[in-house]
């Protein structure tokens, strides 16, 4: 649809206005639709419910453009071969404004769910009360917190191996971690590295048996129990990852262990805390959503990407949850 020359009408009725001695204390805005989240869930529910008409109201967070905007080359979203994710965020936040929804560099401290409208509390002092919420805070993965692995993430360093695995064809690859999902990437990582060393801090494995048994016999897959990292070594120009620093916590040993790709796996935090009293969660904090929708337990409410899952955690899969909140939210405002 030719939508040239459009400009966004206002989209929010302003309601309130508090005013203490002459000083704005924050403005209450009213929208149908509050989108919390600005990775490819939240840009792709605003796409949708802006060409809904819905004239919805993204708040972006602290991390404008989410996940994607930490790493660099993203090769596996459709009709781009490689781009980079933060281009690739500008380009998602571009499209949803020019279909209309209003994009607002904010953070949301408090949510109340418990009545209607829902209504939000900002960092920069406005309240927004909506018809409908969708949740769409993400999540972050677990990192160890050295300085060098920060310096190296992406480019080197990285904790999706789903994503980044491509990478690293014949060449060696450690992976930290000792619960499913280390062994899952140790796995998935075979697929392309020469060998994969997984490196884990106790002398057994917390994942489930089965795993562990595929684990043990993969011919390039090589374990060192009992050991931490203590640093990413590399290359500055260009910069790259050339082996891990390890300690082996039982005899002191450092030792390093050569390879071009580092996968940390030790875990994800979902960003459930604006809900946690007030949904339920699957173990771990994601939301919880009804099968094969993105309904949450309260009517209105609906979540999407990385905040309720836990199993796939892709760009793609994230942005197809988003649609899917914005069609489900637009369904139930319509029988309200
Ligand atoms: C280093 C790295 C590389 C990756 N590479 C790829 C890849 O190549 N391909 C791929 O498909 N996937 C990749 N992923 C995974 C992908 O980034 C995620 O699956 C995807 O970003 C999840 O999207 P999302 O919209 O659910 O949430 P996120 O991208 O996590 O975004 C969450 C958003 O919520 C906002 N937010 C959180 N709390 C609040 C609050 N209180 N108020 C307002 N806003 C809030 C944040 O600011 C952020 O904008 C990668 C992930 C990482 C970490």
């Amino acid at each position: 649809m030719q939508r040239a020359g459009l400009s966004p009408a206002p989209t929010i009725a302003y309601i309130q206005c508090d005013t203490i001695q002459g000083i704005v204390m924050g403005e209450t805005r009213h929208t149908k639709v509050l989108i919390i989240g600005s990775g490819p869930a939240g840009y792709t529910a605003a796409v949708y419910s802006a060409r809904a008409m819905l004239q919805p109201i993204l708040v972006q967070g602290l991390q404008p453009g989410g996940q994607l905007t930490i790493t660099t080359e993203v090769e596996n979203w459709p009709g781009e071969k490689h781009i980079q994710g933060p281009d690739l965020m500008v380009n998602m936040q571009a499209h949803a404004e020019a279909m209309g929804a209003e994009v607002i560099s904010d953070y949301i401290t408090s949510l109340d769910l418990q009545n209607r409208p829902f209504t939000a509390t900002a960092d920069s002092g406005t309240t927004y009360t909506a018809d409908a919420v969708i949740l769409a805070t993400g999540a972050q993965a677990k990192w160890l917190g050295l300085p060098s692995e920060e310096k190296f993430k992406g480019f080197g360093v990285s904790a999706c191996a789903t994503c980044d695995g491509f990478f690293y064809r014949g060449k060696e690859i450690v992976v930290i971690g000792g619960g499913n999902t280390a062994v899952e990437e140790a796995l998935f990582l075979t697929n392309f590295a020469s060998k994969v060393t997984l490196i884990h801090r106790r002398d057994s494995l917390r994942a489930e048996k089965i795993m562990q048994d595929r684990l043990f016999k993969h011919p390039k897959i090589e374990m060192l129990w009992n050991s931490e990292v203590t640093e990413v070594l590399g290359t500055e120009a260009p910069l790259g990852v050339t082996a891990v620093r390890t300690r082996n916590l039982q005899t002191n040993e450092v030792k390093d262990v050569p390879c071009s790709g580092f996968f940390v796996a030790i875990g994800h935090a979902p960003a459930s805390e604006l809900v946690k009293d007030q949904l339920p969660l699957h173990s771990g904090g994601y939301v919880q959503v009804e099968p094969g929708s993105t309904r949450t337990a309260i009517a209105g409410v609906f979540a999407a990407g990385d905040l309720t899952d836990h199993v796939y955690r892709q760009a793609v899969t994230s942005a197809g949850m988003g649609c899917m909140a914005a069609l489900d939210a637009e369904r139930w405002l319509a029988g309200h």
